[in-house]
């Protein structure tokens, strides 16, 4: 079988997929003016047919796991039917979303029904006004109420992640809070570090904290570093017995992350993205228009993993071709 490996010996078990660039929340790292339509850009979103055939390409690629994300993939009228095409038709093991969480707690037992494996659910603050000064959505109830019904299902793979922003959130008290959630739910909490996109830079600049912030309240309190079993994510995760759940964090500007990088990106208008912040985006659509070019799909795919590069630059302010990481599902 053709396996999906560069030429510094990762292999890539695990594609995150952009299903749209829309997204109906205004947050301030990511989209402060809210969605846009690229007026330069006319192409539409992948459909249902070209997400299908990509995803058997994929999992013959020896690819396991499809992150959904977008934008906001849950605003597709047709996202339901995407998760069900890619568990029922593609071979990929794992499918799993990235999502707001906007009107979770009405679509809790549709994501229950359609066998979704996981769910990442972004949440800046648990304080209502912080949420709100984030993302301009006072949503934060329904959010919650939405976990509160998948964990009543039982649904297991629950994740949250927040971006660590200076003044907004870094407080030893919002730290604290996420503390006491954590402690009664078994779900893992991560902090994102602020990453620097090409339209954010002000914003970058204004708000950027290191991770170690974090970190340092983790080791204050007694959480210790997970060194086995790693899980797939680019997360390091801190274990604490007396909690249910687990503390985590990623580091993009941490040194050595690229190393476990197992990852590549393919935007909702079918450009395959070999790195967040790299410049190639070659689109591989035009393989995706009937079941017989799978093959044609497959092997473009494992020839533009030669240009895959050990690492990205961002530490030197290199944010590549993105300009936010609503189009290229962050
Ligand atoms: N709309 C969905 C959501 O917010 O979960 C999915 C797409 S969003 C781009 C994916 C993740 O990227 C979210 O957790 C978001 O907080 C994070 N993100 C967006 N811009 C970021 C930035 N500049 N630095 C770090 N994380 C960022
Ligand atoms: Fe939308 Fe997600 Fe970007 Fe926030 S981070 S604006 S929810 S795409």
């Amino acid at each position: 079988m053709k396996m999906l490996k560069d030429n510094f010996g990762r292999t890539f078990p695990y594609i995150r997929l952009s299903i749209t660039d829309v997204c109906n929340f205004k947050c301030g790292y990511c989209l402060p003016d809210g969605y846009q339509i690229d007026k330069s850009d006319n192409r539409k979103f992948l459909h249902l047919d070209e997400i299908r055939r990509l995803a058997k390409a994929l999992s013959e690629l020896g690819v396991s796991k499809i992150r959904l994300t977008g934008g906001e993939p849950t605003v597709r009228k047709d996202f339901f039917d995407i998760v069900k095409t890619i568990k029922e038709n593609s071979g990929i093991k794992k499918t799993v979303i990235t999502t707001n969480g906007y009107h979770l707690n009405k679509i809790a037992h549709k994501i229950k029904e359609s066998g979704l494996d996981g769910i990442n659910i972004s949440i800046d603050s648990l304080n209502r006004q912080t949420f709100k000064k984030i993302t301009s959505h006072d949503r934060l109830d329904e959010i919650l109420g939405g976990i509160k019904v998948l964990q009543s299902f039982d649904f297991k793979n629950i994740k949250i992640n927040a971006v660590l922003l200076k003044g907004i959130n870094d407080s030893e008290d919002d730290f604290n809070q996420w503390s006491n959630f954590v402690k009664k739910n078994k779900i893992d909490f991560r902090y994102i570090e602020l990453m620097q996109t090409g339209d954010n830079l002000d914003y970058f600049k204004k708000y950027h904290v290191p991770a170690t912030k974090f970190t340092d309240y983790l080791n204050k309190n007694n959480w210790i570093i997970q060194t086995f079993g790693r899980d797939a994510g680019p997360a390091k995760n801190y274990l604490n017995p007396k909690f249910e759940g687990k503390f985590g964090i990623i580091a993009p500007y941490s040194k050595d992350f690229c190393k476990s990088c197992n990852r590549l990106r393919i935007t909702a208008k079918g450009d395959l993205r070999l790195c967040l912040f790299g410049n190639t985006g070659i689109n591989i659509r035009h393989l995706m228009q009937t079941d017989n070019q799978i093959e044609e799909l497959k092997d473009l795919i494992l020839k533009q993993l030669n240009f895959k590069k050990e690492s990205h630059y961002l530490e030197l302010g290199e944010t590549g071709l993105m300009k936010n990481l609503s189009t290229t599902g962050g």
